[in-house]
């Protein structure tokens, strides 16, 4: 790293003690940034680097609420504004116990760049609570969601800052919060969340939209090293959101997804996980990854999530959640074959296992571009509830499709430009980094 790079490194990590998922997301951002910044001194003049590692806003709450048996619970509630230079901040809210401030500050600051690699004018926001809704009830669920909106509200709107889903917060939970915000306002703004329902402004492929975009861009990074989905086999961890759409997808492409996790363990299916299990467990019945040996007791489980990684494939597909796959896990994937490795969660690979992959010149996506067709699908909800309008799965389909695409085209064009040919981890935070910043000097010091 350059002197200047460390020297802002060195003040972030300072000025953020104890928030070690931060400090790692914007190492791994500033160190890709040094060829940008010996071409453009402009941007160390105007201060960008300093400016852009610092949230614009945030705000931390309490959010009280009363369970089934009527004792009074207390969660913190977390919305941090990153940068709105380029649209309204946007991006999801993660309902899980490990959240806390540097939790949420990591995921909003790769929302950034992420944003604007889609193309569309969204700035980038995070938020979220330690609130656990496994195991709650739908009323329980409700009533901290109610809570949680009743002081969020006054910080969002369709103009300003649009959240929607993360782990642990689905169609149900955005329902529910939808209705608090609407209640407050006395206002049907659409747009001030997305993911919603389809009979109340959602859009269809929403839900699809980060698994498919994961699989529509791994699939094009393929094709573009002559190879593709058909026969191949394929590793997904998680089973929730994003994990179920992109083993749709991979099966729908002539892949074989041979298993898949959740934080108990994870199922191997040699003949091909069925999918129709899985979402019955999951989006029905919420319940564990392992009761699909109740309908399929060929498979087997392992109650052990991260060595789902010891499982010959030849693409994996991490879909959990951040550092679940480090150096060893990485090690054994180059050793069993693998070709090409695609982030569906955020940050799911550790700095040394992205190091592993990238020595052994496997094809890698992160997930700055790989799960961006979710924000991006978000984007295209917005534009409908703007025109009051719905378009067809088909529409919003393609112009996902097109959208991954060219994040693909981007990345990997901008990384060739700073020579670093076939690096999309330099390539999309180069891309990204450039989007913003030049934006941010046109507004001046803000
Ligand atoms: P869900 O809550 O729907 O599913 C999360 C899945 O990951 C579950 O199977 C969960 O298992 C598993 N998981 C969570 N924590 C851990 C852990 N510590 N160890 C192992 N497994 C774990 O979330 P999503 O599918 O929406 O999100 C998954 C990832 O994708 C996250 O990193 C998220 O930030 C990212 N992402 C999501 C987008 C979206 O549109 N939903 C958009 C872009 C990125 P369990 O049920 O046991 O907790």
């Amino acid at each position: 790293m350059s002197n200047y790079i460390e020297e802002v490194m060195t003040k972030v990590v300072e000025r953020n003690p104890g928030e070690a998922e931060f400090h790692q997301a914007v190492k791994e951002v500033l160190e890709s940034l040094e060829p940008v910044f010996e071409k453009h001194p402009e941007y160390r003049e105007a201060g960008i680097l300093e400016r852009i590692v610092e949230p614009e806003r945030q705000i931390i709450f309490r959010v009280p609420w009363v369970d089934d048996e009527g004792n009074v619970k207390v969660n913190r509630g977390f919305r941090i504004e990153f940068n709105s230079a380029i649209g309204p901040y946007k991006g999801g809210l993660r309902f899980h116990p490990s959240v806390y401030t540097g939790i949420i500050k990591f995921l909003g600051f790769e929302q950034i760049f992420k944003n604007a690699l889609t193309g569309r004018p969204i700035g980038g926001g995070k938020g979220g609570s330690d609130f656990d809704p496994k195991g709650k009830s739908d009323g329980e669920v409700m009533r901290f969601c109610q809570s949680f909106m009743t002081e969020l509200y006054r910080h969002i709107g369709p103009n300003t800052d649009v959240p929607a889903g993360d782990i642990g917060v689905g169609g149900r939970e955005i329902g529910y919060m939808f209705g608090q915000y609407k209640r407050i306002k006395n206002s049907f703004d659409a747009g001030v969340l997305t993911g919603k329902g389809l009979n109340w402004g959602g859009s269809l492929a929403r839900t699809e939209a980060t698994g498919y975009g994961l699989v529509y861009i791994v699939d094009e990074m393929l094709k573009d090293n002559s190879q593709s989905f058909e026969g191949k086999t394929v590793v997904v961890s998680g089973s929730g959101n994003v994990a179920i759409y992109a083993t749709q997808k991979v099966q729908e492409l002539g892949g074989k997804v041979v298993a898949v996790s959740d934080s108990g363990g994870y199922v191997y299916d040699p003949e091909g996980i069925k999918l129709d299990t899985v979402r019955r467990i999951k989006e029905v019945e919420r319940g564990r990854i392992k009761e699909y040996l109740e309908s399929h007791p060929e498979a087997e489980y392992v109650a052990d999530s991260t060595a789902i990684w010891n499982v010959k494939c030849d693409v994996a597909l991490p879909c959990a959640t951040q550092n679940e796959l480090d150096e060893d896990a990485a090690k054994t994937l180059v050793e069993n074959g693998v070709i090409a490795v695609g982030e569906g969660a955020n940050m799911p690979c550790t700095p040394e296992a992205v190091e592993v992959i990238q020595d052994n010149s496997i094809l890698y996506v992160p997930g700055k571009a790989a799960n961006a067709g979710g924000v991006a699908t978000s984007a295209l909800e917005m534009t409908q509830n703007a025109m009051w309008d719905a378009w067809t799965f088909e529409e919003v389909d393609v112009k996902l499709k097109d959208i991954m695409v060219n994040i693909y085209k981007t990345a990997s064009k901008t990384a060739k430009e700073y020579g670093m040919e076939g690096d999309l981890v330099a390539g999309a935070n180069i891309a990204g980094f450039l989007k913003v910043a030049d934006t941010m000097i046109d507004q001046g010091v803000i």
